[in-house]
Order: structure tokens, then sequence, then C-alpha cells
């Protein structure tokens, strides 16, 4: 009899995880606590084993094809000056920009519509407000009021996963690594081409603009500061502290801020990875962010997405005992995310310098690294190993 499955979380781990239960045959369903699927968010990149997953799911073609088509990223000064150049097509897949660099919409949109095509049905607007796991299933009552029964129950809820406290008792909340972010999308300059640009600012300040594919330019402010309270503030208070700490950064910013004034996708976060002990308790397990968010500095948490979501629906393949397939899970999954979750200790202050000789000296560091010689430097400092380990071939692609 065909095992239902229930899913929280419909971005990427969630309806990635769905494409392969739905394929191996269990009865999935997916929770999403967005009234409708989201379609926000900026310029991710799929990496190293993140990709093998991608290509057995069938899926590396399409999400090429819908990719941002961005070719490379430059490093600038204030009058725009390149100081350090990485193109795409000389520092390879995994480069500093990745072959695979999409919007996370588009992704989510791409893995939703593949794993609908499995026979995964979706929910809106709903969540888990309490659960209880006996005699061998997991009784889940739902804010909606509504009370069902699953087999087991998969949280992939993104870092602020509330499921997560539930299940573990207590609040496990990122732990911050020092820097703040601002993300929106505002029209498309003269100087905005497919090379993403990249300045930094005295003060711990940075401006990435990088192109998307539909005309307009997707932009990342990242301001190196202590927590201080800024994640607690109201949107708009939010978008006014970055007004603020970049009103004399000097370059582009002048316009980035007044399309910051005028974004409707604008998003603030404090930047921050998940260190949990266990990733399962009894009949739920935690996949994604939800169980060891990187942060967007590693540039992993999409490929640990993926490649989470096939070792976990490769090992449930493999037994029924679902304690038993979690184990196994965490088990090859551990290494893989302690991996994706490190990065140079040094990146976030060589990245956002404080003061002006701290900017020259990254690009004289990042000028070396764009050399020939020392590309491998390069692609640590911003992608992590490219040299993933093997996966396990758990046969779930075998219908293809
Ligand atoms: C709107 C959005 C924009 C993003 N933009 C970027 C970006 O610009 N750059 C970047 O590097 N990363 C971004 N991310 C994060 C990136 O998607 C993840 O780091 C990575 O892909 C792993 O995805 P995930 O599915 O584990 O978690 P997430 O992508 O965070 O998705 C979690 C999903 O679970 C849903 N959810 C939350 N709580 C519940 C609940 N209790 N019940 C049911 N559903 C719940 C959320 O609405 C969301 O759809 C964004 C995520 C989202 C949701």
């Amino acid at each position: 009899m065909a095992r239902r499955i229930l899913i929280t979380g419909a971005s990427v781990a969630g309806p990635a995880l769905a494409f392969w239960l739905a394929r191996a045959g269990d009865e999935v369903t997916v929770l999403e606590r967005a009234p409708a699927f989201r379609d926000g968010g900026q310029n991710i990149d799929i990496r190293g084993v993140g990709r093998t997953v991608l290509r057995r799911m069938g899926l590396e073609q399409v999400v090429k094809e819908q990719g941002t088509g961005e070719t490379g990223i430059r490093f600038v000064d204030e009058r725009d000056k390149t100081c350090a150049q990485f193109d795409q097509a000389e520092f390879g897949v995994d480069g500093p920009t990745a072959e695979l660099e999409i919007l996370r919409g588009d992704l989510a949109r791409i893995l939703v519509e593949a794993s609908r095509r499995e026979g995964a049905t979706y929910r809106y607007g709903d969540h888990i407000t309490e659960f209880e796991q006996q005699g061998g299933g997991v009784g889940v009552t739902l804010f909606g009021g509504t009370r069902e029964r699953f087999d087991a129950v998969i949280a992939a809820e993104g870092i602020g996963s509330s499921t997560r406290k539930l299940l573990l008792g207590r609040d496990h909340d990122r732990e911050p690594i020092g820097l703040y972010m601002a993300y929106f999308t505002i029209p498309r300059g003269h100087g905005d081409g497919d090379v993403a640009r990249w300045y930094a600012a005295p003060g711990g300040r940075s401006v990435l603009l990088r192109p998307d594919r539909y005309g307009t330019t997707r932009v990342v402010m990242t301001l190196r500061e202590a927590p201080c309270g800024y994640e607690d503030l109201p949107l708009e208070e939010q978008r006014e502290v970055m007004i603020h700490h970049f009103a004399d950064a000097g370059w582009e910013t002048p316009r980035v801020l007044e399309g910051l004034r005028a974004a409707e996708d604008f998003y603030f976060e404090t930047v921050g990875q998940v260190h949990i002990d266990r990733w399962s308790e009894g009949r739920i397990a935690l996949t994604g962010d939800a169980a060891w968010a990187t942060g967007p500095i590693t540039g992993m948490g999409t490929s640990l997405g993926l490649i989470g979501a096939y070792v976990l629906a490769g090992e449930m393949s493999r037994t029924r005992d679902m304690p038993n397939a979690f184990a196994a899970y965490e088990r090859v999954m551990r290494p893989i995310v302690q991996k994706g979750q490190d990065y140079p200790k040094f990146g976030p202050r060589l990245l956002q310098p404080s003061t002006r000789f701290g900017i020259a000296f990254q690009h004289t560091v990042l000028a070396f690294a764009a050399t020939p010689a020392v590309r491998s430097v390069a692609g640590k400092l911003f992608a992590g190993d490219e040299n993933g380990p093997d996966l396990p071939d758990y046969n779930l692609d075998a219908r293809i």
C-alpha cells in the first residue's frame, strides 16, 4: 500500500523531495504556509553534486534554459573601473558565477511542476499547529482546523521553521554571522549587462547588481554589522536602515536606493546558519534550510536542498521503518552538510572590508585570485568545494 507522506514547505527542498517520493510510489501532499505559490527570490546557483541530482531528475536542461544569463562577475571601484573579473567560461561550471544560475522563484516553479507530473498534490495557505506520534503514524492538526494522519511528516520550511520548534521543543534560531542583507529588483541601468558587478564601500558595505531574464536587475546589498535588532523591525523601517547606511556609499548607489524605495519585493535578513544535533524524531524529519541553513555566503543552500531531498527519498525507499530511514539519511548527509556550511572565516571580512585600505587589499587579492595560476583559490572562496562526494545510487530514477 502506498505510504501517505506530508511535506511542509513548497520552495526548493520540499518540491524536490515530493518529486522523488511520488516517483517511488508514495502518496505525497505538500503543504505551503503562503496562500499561493511564492514567486520571489533572487539569483541562486546549483553547484557540484546538486547539479548531479538535477541531472538525475531530468531537469538540468530546463534550468539552463531558464537561467539568469549571468556570464561572470566584475569587482569594481567607485568609478566603475574593473579591479578583478571572473568569467564563467574561464572558471568552469562551479566558478564564482556558476553555470546553473537561476532565480529562486523560477527554480521552485520548475520543481513544483515536475513533482505534480509525478503525482504530488499541493495545498496552500495552511500549516501544522500540533502533531502527535502514535500507533505507527503521525496525527497532525492544521491551522485551518483539519486533522489528518500520515505515515511520515517532513518539514522543508526554511530557516525559520515552526515545525522544527514544535519537534525539538526549543527555538533553534539562526546563528548570525554578522551580516545583514537586503534583496530587491530595480530597473535595468545603462551599465547593467550580462556580467554582475560587485562594489564595496568603506564601512563593511557592498552592492551586488546581477542580471535576470526579465530585463530587470537584481540587487543584493550587504552590511557587515553584528546583530542589533534590525531583523525585528517592520519592513518599511528596514528599508530606511539600508537607505541611511548606504546614503554616502558612492558609485551607482543613488539609483539603487531610488529603486529600493520603490521595490515591491524588498526582502531583508540577518544572515545566519542553523546547526542542530538531530534532524528527526520518530516519523518526523527536517530537511533543507530547516535542518541546516548555510546562509547565502556559502552559495550551497539550494544545492544542499536538492541533495538532501534525493538522499532522504532514497533512504525512505529502502525501508518502511522511518526512524531507520531517517538515521541513514542523517549518516549520509551530515558530512556533506558540514562541508557545505563551511566557508573561509575571513570571507565576510574580505568581502565586506571596513576601510579604504581594506578595499584596496580586497581588490589586490581578487585580482590575484582571478589569474589562471590560482583559480582554485577563487573557486574555494566563492563556491566552496566543487568536488562533491559520490552520491549513493538509490535507483530512484528507474522510471526515467
Ligand atoms: C521567497 C524566498 C526568497 C528567497 N530568496 C533567496 C535569495 O535571493 N538568495 C538565496 O540565496 N536564497 C534565497 N532563498 C532561500 C533559498 O531558497 C534556500 O536557501 C534554499 O533554496 C533551500 O530551500 P528550502 O526549500 O530548504 O527553504 P526555503 O527556500 O526557505 O523555503 C521554505 C518554504 O517553506 C514555507 N514555510 C515556512 N514555514 C512553513 C510552515 N510552517 N508550513 C508550511 N510551509 C512553510 C515557506 O513559505 C517557503 O516556501 C529564498 C527563499 C524564499 C522562500
